[in-house]
């Protein structure tokens, strides 16, 4: 095996800040998995980002996507767990298929939505719970512990479902999720309990946040599962690997567009391009939580508070986790309340990402001209994605090779598809029992204290 890998905290050189002790050990990355986020707030990070020859990428043109999961995997992890286990885990997790599906010219979609959950997280949470499954302390009961803005919790929910000694609390805020979103979360039961919290999805994220820092859940080997976990990126580098090994015309570049809401998805992007994946330009159009194109433009970070609910609700972010690890990789320090202690480069960062703020209306009118004009069918998220690329090819000029990113099924969004196309998406297969299945959320205010007094009862019970 090779050499390990360590992971920091962005938070390290925070001297002087009030509250924050800076975090200036190096963990590996099974710590960094199991701890998800720094005692000091802030998130990890690869101290080195592993370099992978062009040649390698090229190699998987036509191999299915484990091949490149396992290369983006080996990359990273050989150091710490051996060649059959993450061959295993690879094999478990990518069970179903990753459609590129071409709208004209070079120009594709890719549908990230073929999961057991329908949407991109699947990706992601597959492969988490099977990592951390195997970094596991066998004797004692790791409980995971997550905020959602929709996705997030029933693909992580989904992914854990069964796993032996793990538990799963999902909260999710009351009105910011469809339907169905609400309907898979709450049947998914067993070592899977969801929690609607009444407010926005910042509230559950901040609940989240004070939990891992309180010192009462400290016996309870609280982990983290939302897009904080070093866990959660890594997987998230494999699709554009394999996008661009299927696509390109030898090192052709391509642009890639991804709808972005904690930045959690684009940052897969930003650490593909690092490793060497040849990326002319990383797209990352917000819905109207424009703190991130504001800052591109004007230097001046200012997160929106309280976010704004949009259509594309799982992207409903004021101020994005991962915007943290976008710093740092730039060279600068934002803390967990949007305060900036040391500015990136943002000459650097305006050369390899354009970002750009799409309305809901502008993402409807995408939904309907795309249809009619393609016959490709996009739900409020991909919609987002493809209008930003639009947006930056029209300022840019035309690029060669570009992917945009659909990140949810057209069916999670019956009722905007019927009203902007007239038509009925069909459900995916993993979906079509979902209108019959049962199950009640626990609801609770979005007050800290309701929420230890629930968890500490609900916890010492599974004990
Ligand atoms: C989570 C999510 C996003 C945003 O991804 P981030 O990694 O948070 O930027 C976009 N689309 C859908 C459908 C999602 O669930």
């Amino acid at each position: 095996m090779s050499k390990k890998s360590g992971y920091y905290s962005t938070n390290r050189d925070l001297d002087n800040v009030p509250g924050i002790t800076p975090f200036r050990t190096i963990v590996s990355f099974r710590e960094a998995l199991l701890m998800g986020q720094a005692p000091d707030e802030g998130l990890f990070m690869p101290e080195k980002i592993p370099h992978i020859p062009l040649k390698a990428f090229k190699a998987l043109k036509g191999a299915p996507y484990t091949e490149a999961a396992l290369l983006v995997a080996n990359a990273f992890l050989a150091g710490e767990f051996p060649a059959e286990t993450l061959r295993r885990i690879v094999d478990d997790s990518y069970t179903y298929p990753v459609p590129l599906e071409n709208v004209h010219a070079r120009k594709y979609v890719m549908r990230l939505d073929q999961g057991p959950t329908a949407s991109f997280k699947d990706f992601a949470a597959r492969m988490m719970a099977r990592l951390m499954s195997a970094s596991r302390d066998p004797g004692k009961r790791l409980n995971v512990l997550v905020a959602t803005s929709g996705d997030t919790g029933s693909a992580v929910g989904d992914a854990f479902h069964g796993v032996e000694g793990i538990g799963v609390t999902i909260l999710y805020p009351e009105g910011e999720v469809s339907g169905r979103q609400k309907k898979q979360l709450v049947t998914i039961g067993g070592n899977v309990r969801a929690v609607s919290v009444a407010g926005k999805f910042d509230d559950c994220q901040d609940l989240v946040k004070r939990a891992f820092a309180d010192p009462a859940f400290a016996e309870f080997n609280l982990t983290s599962a939302n897009s904080i976990n070093f866990g959660r990126i890594l997987p998230q580098i494999v699709y554009y690997v394999y996008a661009w090994a299927q696509l390109s015309r030898d090192k052709e570049p391509a642009v890639f567009s991804v709808p972005s809401g904690n930045f959690g998805d684009a940052l897969g992007c930003e650490y593909a391009r690092r490793m060497g994946l040849p990326v002319e330009r990383l797209v990352m159009p917000t819905n109207e939580n424009d703190e991130f194109p504001r800052f591109l433009e004007t230097g001046v970070y200012e997160k929106v508070s309280p976010s704004k609910a949009c259509l594309s609700n799982a992207m409903n972010v004021g101020h994005p986790s991962n915007l943290a690890r976008f710093f740092d990789l730039y060279g600068g320090t934002v803390d967990r309340n949007g305060i900036v202690h040391r500015m990136p480069d943002v000459a650097e960062m305006r050369k390899r990402i354009y970002s750009v703020s799409i309305s809901d209306r502008e993402t409807k009118k995408t939904i309907k001209r795309v249809y009619e004009q393609y016959k490709v069918l996009l739900e409020p998220h991909g919609a987002v994605g493809w209008r930003g690329l639009e947006v930056y090819l029209e300022l840019y000029g035309d690029a060669p090779l570009c992917v945009a990113l659909e990140t949810a099924h057209p069916s999670k969004f019956p009722a905007e598809i019927r009203e902007l196309l007239a038509i009925e998406p069909d459900l995916p297969e993993s979906m079509q029992d979902l209108d019959s299945r049962q199950g009640e959320p626990v609801s609770l205010s979005a007050d800290y204290g309701a929420f230890r007094e629930y968890l500490l009862k609900n916890l010492r019970a599974a004990d």
